[in-house]
């Protein structure tokens, strides 16, 4: 196995006029190739402030954290589409800042267009959209940059329950059959489960380890929406559910 992060002993405080607030304590784990990593935790943890310590926004107080791989992608809960642009000029975005916009980085946008079902939507403003296209929109944005690394917080969580599955499940499947490696942060537990290999759960503020649970499912056909109906999947809630309250 080819390990793609390494984090050591990481631990970062927010400092204020009003005093010191710990985020996160002495945290390691690594991440492997092609592997998708689910974090939870209770809310106001330490997971956006863990991400953006990972995508290099901001430098770590104490620890390290070594990246193997050089691109590093970024999706949010907002998609941050910009309704001035079309769809198309939304998701191409990143490869005009970046100089690489060519022949063949153009090619490779129509084709996850049509691939994911957007290419009648090219021309479209972000509003024309409903919220599951424009996600998926975002992560095309995202992909385009071949990112060895995706960090994902939260990016399902302002779609409605129904969305949110199909979205879920679209783009675990994309992630995967592009051998991506991803980190997931979420704060539902079913979602952490149907799509990683992993779940780490976070204590309470300062964040630390509680525990790791690898996540093995007996499917032919291993994707999310399949692994909700799977036997394992209850055990494996319960236990998450267990590890997040402390047990
Ligand atoms: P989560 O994503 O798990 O909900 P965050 O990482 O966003 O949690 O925040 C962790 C803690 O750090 C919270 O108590 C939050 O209020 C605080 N925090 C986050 N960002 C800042 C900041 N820029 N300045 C000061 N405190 C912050
Ligand atoms: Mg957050």
């Amino acid at each position: 196995m080819e390990t793609i992060l390494e984090i050591q002993n990481l631990s970062h405080s927010y400092h204020s006029p009003e005093g010191e607030t710990p985020a996160l304590s002495h945290l390691s784990f690594s991440v492997q190739k092609g592997e998708f990593i689910s974090i939870v935790g209770p809310s106001g943890c330490g997971k956006s402030t863990l991400l953006s310590l990972i995508s290099g926004l901001m430098e770590p107080e104490e620890g390290k954290i070594e990246l193997k791989g050089k691109r590093m992608g970024y999706m949010l809960q907002k998609d941050h589409l910009l309704e001035w642009r079309t769809i198309y000029r939304n998701i191409i975005l990143g490869l005009e800042i970046k100089h690489l916009l060519t022949k063949e980085t153009k090619s490779k946008v129509q084709a996850y267009l049509e691939q994911y079902g957007l290419l009648e939507f090219a021309n479209a403003r972000p509003s024309e959209l409903s919220g599951g296209m424009r996600q998926r929109a975002a992560l095309i944005r995202t992909l385009i940059l071949e990112p060895d690394l995706l960090l994902l917080d939260e990016p399902f969580s302002a779609l409605d329950y129904q969305t949110r599955l199909t979205v879920a499940d679209d783009i675990g499947q994309i992630i995967r059959r592009e051998h991506r490696s991803a980190i997931l942060v979420t704060h539902d537990l079913s979602e952490a489960i149907s799509l990683g290999d992993r779940v780490i759960v976070l204590t309470k503020r300062p964040a630390s380890i509680q525990s790791i649970v690898p996540l093995t499912f007996s499917l032919e056909e291993d994707t999310p929406l399949k692994r909700r109906n799977a036997p394992e999947f209850k055990n494996y809630f319960n236990l998450v559910w267990k590890e997040l309250n402390g047990k």
